[in-house]
């Protein structure tokens, strides 16, 4: 939370110490949320024109199968990915990739694995 979440709910006497914790997480999924939708947007214009700033579009090197999955990297737990599931379709489907085991795209069934990794500092 930034400082200036917590002065906001501060300012509200009433509230218990897990009311604003719970309200602050709250907010932070929101703005979350909000930034991600936004990306997904952004990165799907991107992709429609034959662009992939965000690198979002994972490469199909690896066989996609649950033994060989594609590994898709990510500095968080969770990240989006596009499947373009053929080459050449232009629908790209989106989906969320957890950390953990593969999970696989809805429409062709691609295996996919988050390959969770630091920024460099
Ligand atoms: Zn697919």
């Amino acid at each position: 939370p930034t400082q200036e979440d917590s002065k906001l709910l501060v300012r509200q006497p009433k509230m218990s110490t897990t009311e604003i914790i719970v309200s602050i997480f709250i907010i932070n999924m929101e703005k979350q949320d909000k930034e991600e939708a936004n990306r997904i947007e952004s990165v799907d214009l991107a992709a429609r024109k034959g662009l992939d700033p965000y690198n979002s579009l994972a490469s199909k090197a690896a066989a996609g199968t649950r033994e060989d999955p594609n590994l898709v990297p990510s500095i968080t737990n969770k990240r989006i990915v596009g499947c373009t599931c053929e080459e050449d379709n232009s629908t790209v489907i989106w989906f969320w990739l957890h950390k953990g085991k593969a999970q696989q795209c809805p429409s062709c069934g691609t295996h996919y694995k988050l390959l969770p990794h630091q920024l460099a500092h």
